[in-house]
């Protein structure tokens, strides 16, 4: 078939949204030619981010500049930000098509009839199922991902997510089982599960992510099985057990905690505190002491005195966590924290992301340490990295001709300025 042109792809945010992406790109690939110049293209998907105003502002500004280098290109944006703030985008003179999260598949025929609107928005909460799909083959990478679960039905107070992606649903676990087997014979040996919400994974279709994980145990050939990231409040001394016990889950785990004051964990609508987290990191690293854990941290949420952040300051530093994402307390439109009055000072708010940051990576170093001399197991990455099963990421000094994503041992023998060095073995 004639190819109607060149597309790229500008895509920020999450996981799930590189996911997204990566379908459109599937599902486009027959017509358009795939480039990864936004410059030189007639098409540019930009599939959006919209959980902080710096990701709004960012994306805003490279899709004036890319319009400002190359005028002809028609930009079509998706994802978060058009979902939630459709208007808004409709006065950005720039933006050509706007297709929400809601309408991703019909990205394809808004490009290629003519009679389809501009804009297409619809209400996400009428999406009740998982809006299946078939693996793209394109490109191989390191590890696959695989995106099992979206929507989230909690609304804590600060977060946005909701609203752009709507309620709570899985794909079939019959499915999920069936594309890691996919993943395995197009060479992969590491599959990442991510989600909106994992921990809600299966609610929606009289499942849980526990049982679906024993199935993969069961029926599935993979290497390595990684979660994205799992909710506190969902994670049972049951599912714990399982992890440590299983010879595919990855013993690295991302537990959003989002701060170390219960008073803020109770501000936020987290439904869960300091002691059941505590309870949780203990029996990790009781049952495998190699094991990473890291979470996100929210600097200056509306209500952080100066002796809240202190106390979650201190609870971070003794906590056995080894790193953070740290993320500045952002106003999201409509969020139940955005009408409060007791805001953060910015200058503040960019202090205490500083400081939190600088523990982290103190926790990360310290955690890396611990295993130099050690012979561990990993994934080869591209530019001579590996990343090990427990997430160090190991740079390689010697190169023995090996692919990427293939399963590697490796001696960890220096830890420098924030960095692993290391050789296969
Ligand atoms: S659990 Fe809370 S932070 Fe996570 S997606 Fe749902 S509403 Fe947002």
């Amino acid at each position: 078939m004639k190819s109607l042109g060149n597309i790229s792809f500008l895509t920020y945010g999450c996981k799930v949204n590189q996911f997204d992406t990566d379908r459109i790109a599937s599902s486009l690939s027959y017509k358009f030619n795939i480039i990864d110049d936004a410059e030189s293209s007639d098409f540019c998907i930009v599939n959006t981010c919209t959980v902080t105003n710096k990701a709004d502002n960012h994306i805003l500004s490279d899709i004036r500049k890319l319009k400002k280098n190359n005028p002809k290109c028609k930009i079509l944006v998706t994802g978060c930000m058009a979902q939630t703030n459709p208007e808004y985008l409709e006065k950005i003179s720039e933006v050509d098509y706007i297709v929400d999260n809601a309408n991703k598949y019909l990205i394809p025929k808004v490009l290629t009839e003519p009679v389809i609107k501009k804009k297409i928005i619809s209400n996400i909460f009428d999406i009740n199922k998982f809006n299946d799909f078939t693996i793209d083959k394109r490109e191989k990478r390191s590890r696959a991902f695989l995106s099992i679960q979206d929507g989230c039905d909690f609304r804590c107070t600060f977060c946005i997510i909701p609203f752009a992606r709507g309620k709570s649903r899985s794909m079939e676990t019959s499915s999920v089982i069936d594309k890691i087997n996919e993943f395995s014979n197009l060479g992969y040996n590491e599959v990442v599960l991510s989600g909106i919400h994992l921990s809600s994974y299966g609610n929606d279709i009289d499942s849980n992510l526990l049982e679906l994980l024993k199935l993969i145990e069961t029926y599935c050939q993979i290497t390595n099985i990684r979660l994205s990231s799992i909710d506190p409040a969902d994670t049972s001394k049951e599912l714990i057990d399982f992890f440590s016990n299983s010879k595919k889950i990855c013993p690295s785990f991302h537990i959003s905690l989002q701060s170390g004051s219960s008073e803020i964990l109770k501000s936020m609508k987290r439904r869960y505190r300091l002691e059941k987290f505590n309870d949780i990191l203990d029996l990790i690293k009781n049952n495998n002491d190699s094991s990473c854990i890291g979470t996100d941290v929210i600097a200056g949420f509306p209500g952080e005195t100066e002796y809240l952040f202190n106390k979650s300051y201190e609870y971070l530093e003794c906590a056995q966590l080894d790193y953070f994402h740290v993320f500045p307390y952002s106003d999201r439109r409509g969020t139940k924290a955005s009408s409060r009055k007791d805001k953060v000072d910015n200058d503040l708010k960019k202090e205490r992301s500083k400081a939190l940051r600088g523990l982290s990576e103190k926790k990360k170093m310290k955690f890396y340490k611990r295993f130099i001399g050690k012979k561990l197991t990993g994934i080869s990455e591209k530019n001579s990295h590996a990343r090990t099963r427990n997430y160090i990421d190991v740079n390689i000094k010697n190169n023995p001709n090996i692919k990427n994503g293939e399963v590697v041992e490796l001696v960890i023998d220096k830890v420098e300025d924030g960095r692993a060095f290391g050789i296969y073995v």
